[in-house]
């Protein structure tokens, strides 16, 4: 029996993760941070509390990764822990800088120094690539334009570098956005299905979004934790593109959602909020996963479609269970 060691088992792609890892029977250790509030609910939805050894340590904290990497012994280790939202990095940057960045240097650190054989998979990103138009892939070069992409080219380079100076084995995921019904709350496709629920549902009318013709390539975020797991079992370390190869407008997301919800057209819900624009964005990504379709047999499973019926189902039962009660706001 191997193990797995998931640095940031809260989040969505852990949680997800560690499903898929206890499927294939994987004794799976998860770390989280000391918070005044409940940070285990996704783990809880997918009723797998008990069943991940959790530990806690933050990527702010050398000692405590080291005691993570010490009690769990892992196979695998997985660091998915950041601060992950882009927008709030334009207003943290130095903390987006010390746990994107140099958090991930950290545990690469560690891995050097208590299990170099153990390997390493870090979660790189596409906001990596900046705003230059076309289809981007792993030899797409890279011009971030929010401090959260700054802190990502930072650890991704910092990956490749304790690949080649000292023979760990640590493959990138350059993975494009991809959601579920447990993507946070703030990130635009579960922003515009909660907040449907909620009208549905009769506790707002309204709500605001910022640039809707800002075009992603959305993915699912249960499809792209396999392309995790299937760069740690090749042969060799390498860095590999996760994507659909589609883009759709933040408008196309939300005219779909709102007509699953049975709401009509978007605009009579909807109001534009300039102050929600960021200073920099991306207008769109699109990415070429055709190396890791070739090398690693992985397929994008779930359509957009499917993707954006799904988030609305889970936040209408959500709702209708009367399960909102500890998330009114967003
Ligand atoms: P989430 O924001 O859902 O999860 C992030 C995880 O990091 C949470 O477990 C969070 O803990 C943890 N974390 C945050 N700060 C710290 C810290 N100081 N110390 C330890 N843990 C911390 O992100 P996703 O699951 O969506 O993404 C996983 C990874 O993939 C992230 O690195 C993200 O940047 C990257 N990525 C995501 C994409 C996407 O579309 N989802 C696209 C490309 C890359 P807590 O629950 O306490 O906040
Ligand atoms: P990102 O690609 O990692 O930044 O993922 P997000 O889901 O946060 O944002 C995707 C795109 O949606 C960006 O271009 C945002 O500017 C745009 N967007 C428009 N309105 C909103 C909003 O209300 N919240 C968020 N998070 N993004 C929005």
């Amino acid at each position: 029996m191997k193990n797995a060691l998931i640095i940031g088992v809260t989040g969505q792609d852990g949680s997800y993760l560690a499903d898929f890892l206890l499927k294939k029977k994987y004794n799976v250790f998860g770390t989280f941070r000391r918070t005044s509030h409940k940070c285990f609910e996704r783990i809880e939805e997918m009723g797998n509390y008990d069943k991940i050894t959790r530990i806690k340590a933050d990527l702010a904290d050398y000692s405590s990764i080291q005691s993570a990497i010490r009690q769990s012994q892992p196979d695998e280790i997985y660091n998915l822990a950041a601060q992950s939202f882009v927008g709030v990095s334009f207003q943290q940057p130095i903390l987006t800088a010390d746990i994107t960045g140099l958090g991930t240097l950290r545990v690469l650190d560690a891995v050097k120094e208590n299990i170099p054989d153990a390997k390493f998979y870090q979660a790189s990103s596409s906001e990596m690539y900046g705003n230059y138009l076309g289809i981007k892939n792993e030899d797409s070069y890279f011009k971030p334009r929010s401090p959260y992409g700054v802190a990502k080219v930072f650890a991704h380079h910092m990956t490749n570098h304790y690949r080649e100076a000292y023979n760990i084995f640590a493959c990138c995921g350059i993975l494009f956005n991809h959601e579920s019904p447990l993507r946070g709350i703030e990130f635009v496709t579960r922003r515009i299905t909660w907040n449907l629920a909620r009208i549905k549902f009769k506790q707002i009318k309204k709500f605001t979004l910022g640039n809707v013709s800002a075009r992603r390539d959305w993915g699912f975020a249960g499809d792209y934790v396999e392309a995790m797991w299937l760069m740690l079992q090749q042969n060799k370390p390498d860095d590999y593109v996760i994507a659909t190869g589609e883009s759709h407008s933040v408008e196309e997301f939300l005219t779909l959602a709102t007509e699953y919800a049975g709401l009509g057209d978007w605009h009579d819900v909807v109001e534009i909020d300039k102050s929600i624009m960021r200073p920099t964005d991306i207008d769109e990504l699109i990415g070429d996963s055709s190396k890791a379709q070739k090398q690693l047999g992985w397929k994008p499973k779930m359509t957009f479609k499917q993707l954006v019926k799904t988030m609305v189902e889970h936040d209408m039962s959500y709702f209708k269970a009367g399960m909102d009660q500890f998330h009114l706001h967003n």
